[in-house]
Order: C-alpha cells, then structure tokens, then sequence
C-alpha cells in the first residue's frame, strides 16, 4: 500500500512544472486506497527507538514502516517538520539533508557521530538504516516562499549523500533542487555519487538563475584505499567522469579531495595521482582537507583500523591527540598539496556564489540536531 500511495505522489511532482495550477487544486481523496498509518515523525521514531532499545532489524516494532530492500538495507520513512537547517561552523549557514544515515558507509563519515542522537549504532547502523524524510521537498518548497526568506547559499548533503542509490527511487533530491531553482537560491552541493549527472538540466537552470557549486568528493583514486573506506561508493572514476560530464554542461563542478586519511590515502604519490586525475578529468578546482575524528565517528574509525589495519591503529590513535590531526601535519599535507594543485593547474577552489544578504530569522533548536525556523513577525 506504501508504494503504491509513494507512486502517486511522484507523478503527481512530475507535471507541477507544466500545470502547477490545475494540480496545486487537486486535492488527493484522504481514504480510498490509502489505508495505512502515515510516517512517524523523527521524533516519534526517536521515542520509539528508545522505548524498544534500539532499531537493528525492520522486525523491530520501533521502525514501524520500514521496507528492507534488496541492499540490505531497512528504508524507514519519515516527515519532517523543517527541511532547511541552521548551522555553525559550515561554509553555508543552511544546509539540507533529504535522507538520514548514507549506505555509501565511508568509514571516517563525520556524519556518524549524529546517530547517536536518534541512539542509532555509528557502526552498521548508519549504512543499513535509512531515514526517508517522504515530505522533505515540499516542507522545502514552502520554506522558500516565505517572505521572510532571502535567497541565500545552502550547502546540500552535508550529513548525507543526496545520491545515494535510494534517491533513484524516492527523488526528493531531484524535487529539492526544482524548488531550488523556481526560488533562484543558491547551493553548493557535495556528492560521492555519479548519479547527480541525471539532475545535470536543474544544475545548469540554477546555474544560470543563481549559483550552483558541485562538490564531488573523491578522496584518492587509489583502489584498495578506496575499496577500504568507501565501501558503499561508485569507482573514483566513475566519479571524476560525472566531474567532467557536468563541467561540460557548464556547472561549477569540482573535486574535493576529502579527507585525507594518514597512512591510507597520504602519501604524496599517490595525493599526486589522485590530483593529476582529477585535472585530467576537467574539474574546475581541487579542494582537499585531512581527516578530523569525534564522538561516535572516532568510535567506529579506530575500532575499523585496529580490525582492518592493526598496525596502523596505534600510530593513528597517537596522532589524534584531539579530534584534529596536528597543525604542524595538516600544513605539510597542504603544502604537499598545493605544490601538486600548481603542477596540474589547478586551484584550490571556493564556490563562487555568495549569501547576498544578513539572516532574517532565527534559529530555535529542535530534535536530531536540526533547527526549525521561527520567522520574525
Ligand atoms: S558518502 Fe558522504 S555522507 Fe555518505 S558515508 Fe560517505 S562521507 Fe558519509
């Protein structure tokens, strides 16, 4: 009943740029077919995790929808009450995130950490169980036409990958960025997946009508660094071809070689094979930053280096002191860098778009780390 109720809610998206009016009057009958109970709210979901002590399987009553697919994966939908989220700390001040949790499984994900805040693992539990937020583009959609928002630039998939594979079904990615583009605000997006050429046509549109930076992560092109960190991710290349695909089509779309691992994805040759490919690939700049580790994040890495790579653990452990690398090894990896970036022309890369105006409203803080507008009167 769930997938037929999700079908008719996606064609029923697909025409809203031909006949918005007619359709926006269609008012969908609440009974006929739909008999089934709507998505809990993350907060439910969060109360019912904790009242059944936690979320490992889709038996568990505290996922009460969830589908498991054929990834293994249980797909738990949602709604929320905010799509647009306030941050620190972040290039963007907005950022959004249609999905919870990423089957990419990146084992130094920064994201992790934020699981323990539904009291989710940070381990397997981040790649095999999914928060769909169902009604994420159009929370959306009316955030932007408030009259108090001012188009502002929004950093899209910063806890999450949009394109990871199950955006191919649920498309809130795609429906994101078409109220993106009907309200000309500017994003910055970051993505390990290929699959952002298929949006290529709402890049360019937004491209044109504000600003749009693609941010694809790749990390190193070396293929047992790769295999090992990234288990969940498309082939660095594949990645790089979709770089140049949408550069072709005339989106800022660059590289970010993000993070750099110590010991895994460090060494100067092979930083240097990763950026020679990256300027082969036509990538219009070649960001780049070494690994921090926290919280539940640190957890889950050290415990995957001392299973995987025993007699690195140490060695990394005693570098992460603190959550960052030392200063004094961050800069000979930048210097590294920037000598390689030199070599094979390239820079360093910083979007190009710019907030145009000061924040109007002001953030209150609410469940799962994210904030919820209140907008001033
Ligand atoms: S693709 Fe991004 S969000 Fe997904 S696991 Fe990897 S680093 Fe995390």
């Amino acid at each position: 009943m769930r997938i037929l109720d999700r079908h008719a809610r996606f064609s029923h998206h697909r025409v809203v740029g031909e006949q918005k009016t007619k359709i926006n009057r269609l008012t969908p009958s609440p009974a006929l077919f739909d008999l089934s109970p709507p998505p809990p709210t993350t907060r439910r979901l969060a109360d019912l995790i904790r009242q059944h002590r936690g979320a490992n399987s889709s038996e568990n009553p505290a996922l009460p929808n969830a589908v498991h697919r054929a990834d293994d994966t249980d797909y738990q939908e949602v709604t929320c009450r905010s799509a647009l989220n306030k941050v620190q700390g972040m290039p963007s001040s907005w950022t959004l995130n249609p999905y919870r949790g990423c089957t990419h499984g990146c084992h130094y994900c920064f994201a992790r950490r934020y699981q323990s805040h539904l009291e989710l693992g940070t381990g397997d539990e981040f790649s095999s169980i999914i928060l769909v937020k169902v009604n994420f583009a159009d929370v959306l959609r009316e955030e932007l036409a408030h009259p108090a928002w001012q188009p502002k630039i929004i950093g899209f998939g910063t806890a999450t990958d949009p394109y990871q594979p199950i955006e191919g079904h649920y498309r809130l990615t795609r429906r994101s960025l078409e109220a993106l583009v009907d309200h000309s605000t500017p994003i910055g997006l970051i993505t390990k997946g290929p699959m952002v050429v298929r949006d290529f046509d709402l890049l360019v549109e937004l491209s044109r009508k504000a600003a749009c930076t693609v941010h694809m992560s790749v990390p190193t092109v070396d293929e047992e660094a790769w295999r090992a960190l990234e288990p969940g991710t498309a082939h660095p290349l594949q990645r790089l071809r979709a770089v140049r695909a949408l550069a072709d089509a005339g989106v800022e779309a660059g590289v970010l070689m993000a993070p750099i691992v110590p010991g895994l994805t460090s060494q100067p040759a092979k930083i240097e094979r990763t950026i020679k490919a990256i300027a082969d690939h036509g990538a219009r700049f070649c960001g780049g930053m070494v690994m921090h580790l926290e919280g539940g994040t640190r957890d889950h890495f050290m415990r995957f280096l001392s299973q995987e790579f025993p007699e690195l653990a140490p060695r990394v452990n005693r570098l992460y002191a603190g959550k960052y690398a030392p200063t004094a090894y961050r800069k000979q990896v930048q210097g590294v860098m920037d000598l390689l970036r030199q070599r094979y022309g390239l820079h360093g890369g910083h979007t190009r778009s710019r907030p145009p105006g000061p924040a109007t409203h002001i953030p209150v803080p609410r469940e799962e780390g994210q904030a919820r507008f209140r907008w001033r009167a």
